[in-house]
């Protein structure tokens, strides 16, 4: 790879590979520190190609558009983790790409992100493969039948997911019908709550974390992220610390998101982790200075991290779907910062903007 020298001056290209809404709030933020915005994507008039400079068509593995986008890029970002590996080995010959292709590589495989976790010290709920419905037999009586059976690649938002509670039947043809993929199954955790972290790592190592939020999801997608998350103050610092040890083990450069889960005791789990900015991350745009999309157009440019401190308290809110006819009625509130992606038809679980309600920050009191 090689190496870009000091921080990217103003009107330097920023490639993004995938274009959807996290594409176009960072274009927007790179926008705001006067770089320019070249993303590749199939789809044509994608929320990330309407606030960027110019759109290369194509899919996200063409050697032609890959070529062209390091032809044009003074550095290489992506918005999403299934990236394929491969695409972002080739860019990085000529071009840097941040974050490293190994964070894709870790985290598009949820057996390989649990191994790397475990190895780094970060805790995880158990999990065994499963390759067969022998397998799946033998994991859900050793989880004490009860579990949750998740492809290794390609699921989010709860796809790709099965849950087993206190199961005592036949799983012949599970596997097949879960598509004959390679699975594992984690056993069942019963968390209290979930919270995530977003975090950064500059070019010079440099670390910073914003608050964790909680949060909570309806039908498998992020509902609702608040700050601050109604856990002790030592639960935030574990979690900030298990982030940094991430970032750091995968001498990475950007922002993280790292999803937890909490238990009565206090104790926490990661759940997954994902190599890019993310959903409960949206807060810091109404209540940060710097945004976690500023933040990561910073990392990747090697400018210095901004500061991750919040001047209010803010519950973020997705609008799915329909509910994006809600907006006019929301913009009628004070407070209030909306966002929409500039999608043009509203289907049922699409992601379709969303709101933060701030308020005045109180202090966190220990629960
Ligand atoms: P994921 O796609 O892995 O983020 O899972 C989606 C949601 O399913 C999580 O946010 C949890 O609410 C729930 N979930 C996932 N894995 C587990 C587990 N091992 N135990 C309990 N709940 C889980």
């Amino acid at each position: 790879m090689t190496e870009a020298p000091g921080p990217l001056r103003p009107g330097a290209a920023i490639g993004i590979i995938g274009g959807g809404q996290l594409g176009r709030m960072l274009a927007i933020a790179a926008a705001r520190l006067g770089y320019r915005t070249v993303i590749l994507e199939p789809q044509s008039d994608c929320p990330a190609a309407q606030v960027a400079n110019h759109q290369i068509v194509a899919s996200y593995d063409d050697p032609a558009a890959l070529a062209e986008l390091s032809g044009q890029a003074d550095v290489v970002t992506y918005e999403f983790e299934n990236v394929p590996v491969a695409a972002a080995g080739r860019l990085a010959l000529d071009v840097p790409v941040f974050p490293p292709p190994k964070a894709l590589e870790v985290s598009q495989d949820r057996l390989a992100e649990k191994r790397f976790l475990n190895g780094i010290g970060v805790s995880t709920a158990e999990f065994l493969p499963v390759d067969s419905d022998k397998d799946l037999a033998s994991a859900l009586s050793e989880f004490g039948g009860s579990g949750v059976l998740k492809t290794c690649r390609m699921g989010y938002d709860g796809k790709g997911q099965r849950l087993f509670r206190n199961f005592q039947g036949d799983v012949a043809g599970v596997f097949a019908a879960m598509g004959g993929v390679p699975m594992i199954l984690e056993s069942l955790v019963g968390f209290v709550s979930e919270i995530s972290v977003i975090a950064a790592r500059g070019r010079d190592g440099g670390l910073a974390a914003y608050d964790p939020t909680e949060n909570v999801h309806r039908d498998g997608i992020l509902h609702t992220s608040t700050v601050p998350a109604a856990v002790p103050p030592g639960v935030a610092e574990i979690a900030c610390r298990s982030a940094f040890a991430i970032l750091e083990a995968l001498d990475y450069v950007g922002v993280i998101g790292v999803e937890f889960f909490v238990l009565a005791d206090g104790a926490l789990l990661v759940n997954e982790i994902a190599p890019r900015v993310h959903n409960s991350g949206h807060w810091t745009e109404a209540a940060c200075a710097v945004s976690q999309f500023e933040q990561h157009i910073r990392a990747i440019t090697g400018l210095p991290l901004g500061g991750t401190g919040r001047h209010c308290d803010c519950v973020m809110e997705n609008l799915i779907g329909n509910d994006v006819e809600r907006a006019p009625r929301l913009l009628a509130e004070p407070d209030l910062v909306l966002h929409l992606y500039g999608k043009a038809e509203a289907r049922p679980g699409r992601k379709m903007g969303h709101f933060t309600r701030i308020r005045p920050a109180r202090p966190t009191v220990p629960t």
